[in-house]
Formats: structure tokens, sequence, C-alpha cells
């Protein structure tokens, strides 16, 4: 276990890609801090699971991740409570589709607050404690749509190439000092949030499942194979082993080619 007396917390881990990186975390010996929303039962059922499966501390903190000021005290809990953050995975994130001339001002300022400025107010809060102990594993999930776009999709894409940004400026600010800071930017995930899609497009298009998740949904990605969460949770854990110490300010793929076309 590579973990064993370390602290991590993963924003956005009440479902989806965040709860398997909390689970592969905790597996390793951290203790968790789990965040975002979900029915009370929903995510009191995730946080003790990983106690009682891993035998480690879990607590939940329900920050909103537009919120800086619930951010900061997010991470003033797991240092209170758990005297250490040492991994911070920044995964909280959402998506809005519409053409640029129409998109709801309201959708950029959500999706630019989450799925970016989350993460530089997650950090400048944990980076302090990271240096005075020596040792920091920042870790942000982007997207394929780090590296190239799609129609439709500008805040998302906007949000997604900045924070590849800022963790290189990240890592270069603490090299040297123990800690690191990557992006890793999946293709299509199989979560409940793609598989609930399925029967609306079936619909919509007049398509068969097979017909979706190959036409529509893996269109672009060659291997025609949805990335599990716990390929996406695997990676995390690498990017904390001793193994992984010299890649930092790193942005990688496993987007089953996507964005090698
Ligand atoms: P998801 O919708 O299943 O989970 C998102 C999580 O974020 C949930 O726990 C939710 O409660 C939380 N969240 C949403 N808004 C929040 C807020 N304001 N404050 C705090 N928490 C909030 O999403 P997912 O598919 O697991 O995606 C996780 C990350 O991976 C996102 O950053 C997403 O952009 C990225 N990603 C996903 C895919 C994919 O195919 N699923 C592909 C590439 C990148």
């Amino acid at each position: 276990m590579i973990l064993t007396s370390k602290a991590a917390v993963v924003t956005g881990s009440t479902g989806g890609i965040g709860l398997a990186v909390a689970r592969g975390l905790a597996k390793e010996g951290a203790d968790i801090v789990l965040n975002g929303f979900g029915s009370p039962e929903a995510i009191e059922k995730a946080r003790a699971g990983i106690e009682a499966e891993f035998g480690v501390r879990a607590i939940h903190s329900p920050a909103d991740m537009t919120k800086p000021a619930e951010i900061a005290e997010m991470i003033a809990m797991a240092e209170k409570e758990f005297g250490r953050v040492d991994v911070l995975v920044n995964n909280a994130g959402i998506q809005f589709v519409s053409p640029v001339e129409d998109f709801p001002v309201e959708k950029w300022d959500a999706i630019l607050a989450i799925n970016l400025s989350s993460a530089f107010h997650t950090i400048r809060a944990a980076v302090p404690g990271m240096k005075s102990r020596g040792f920091g594993r920042i870790i942000n999930i982007a997207s394929a749509h780090s590296i190239v776009a799609s129609p439709f999709k500008s805040a998302y894409v906007a949000a997604k190439h900045g924070l590849v940004g800022m963790t290189k400026s990240v890592a270069l600010e603490v090299a040297g000092q123990g800690i690191t800071a990557n992006c890793i930017s999946p293709g299509y995930v199989w979560t409940p949030l793609v598989e609930s899609q399925i029967p609306d497009t079936m619909k919509a298009r007049g398509l068969t499942k097979e017909q979706v998740i190959e036409d529509v949904l893996l269109k672009a990605q060659p291997t025609k194979e949805f990335v599990t969460v716990e390929q996406v949770a695997a990676i995390v854990t690498f990017l904390c082993s001793e193994a992984a110490t010299q890649i930092t300010g790193a942005n990688l793929s496993v987007d089953g080619g996507w964005t090698a076309q």
C-alpha cells in the first residue's frame, strides 16, 4: 500500500470517475475526503462503504465547487480531520452543449467555475501544507477536450484547455519540492451519466443501442471501447507512486487513440 498514513481530497467524488478514484486511493491506504452532491443516503453508503472495505477514514464535504469560501473550508476541514492533504484530485466537472451565440452566460460561468477555477482554489489552499511536508500529488481530471475541440462545447473546451495550462504552471512552481502536478485526459468513460443518455439518443435518432454506442458516442474513439472508471483510477494511483516521481506538468491521454488522429 503506497498511501498509508496519507490523506486525499477528491472533488466531485459522490459518483462516476471521482468515486472510483477515491476508492482506488482508499485501497492504497489513504484517508479520504469525498465531495459532491447526491442524496444523503447514497453519499453515506459510498462513505461508509469506503471505511468498511478499505479500513481507512472517509468524510464527506458538501462544498459547492462554484464557491471559493466553501472550497477553502473543505481543504481546512481535511487538514483538521486528517492533519494533511497529500493527494488532491480535482475531478468535479459539468458539461453544457450549445452554439456559442446561444450559450447561456450563467452556464459559461458555472462551467468555468467548476471545471477550472475550483482547481485553482483547492490548489492554492492545499499547496502550503504539501510544501511544508515535502510531498504532494496534484492530479487534475481534464479530458480529450483539453487537446482537441468539438463544436458546441466552447465553455467545456476552454475550461479543460485552461486546466492543462494551469497545471503546467503549478508543476513548474513546485518542482523540486516533492510535489507533482499532472492532468489525466480521458476520452469517453463509461459512467451512469453516459449510460443514461443512450435510450434518449436511440429514440431521437432511431438507432439501436449498438449504433448509438459505435456511431455516436464512440465515433471519435478508434478503439471503439469506452474507458472504464477503474482505468482512470489506476492512473491516479500510479501518479501517486514512487515510479511517477519525475512525471510532472504532463497531460496523460486515456482516450483509445482519440487525440492521436
Ligand atoms: P459525473 O457527473 O458522474 O460526476 C460529477 C461529480 O461532480 C459528481 O460527484 C457531482 O456531484 C459533482 N459535482 C457537480 N457539480 C458540483 C459542484 N458545483 N460542486 C461540487 N461537486 C459537484 O461526471 P464524470 O463523468 O464522473 O466526470 C468527472 C470528471 O471527468 C469531470 O471533470 C469530467 O469533465 C471529466 N471527464 C469525464 C468524461 C466522461 O466520459 N464521463 C470524459 C472526460 C473527462
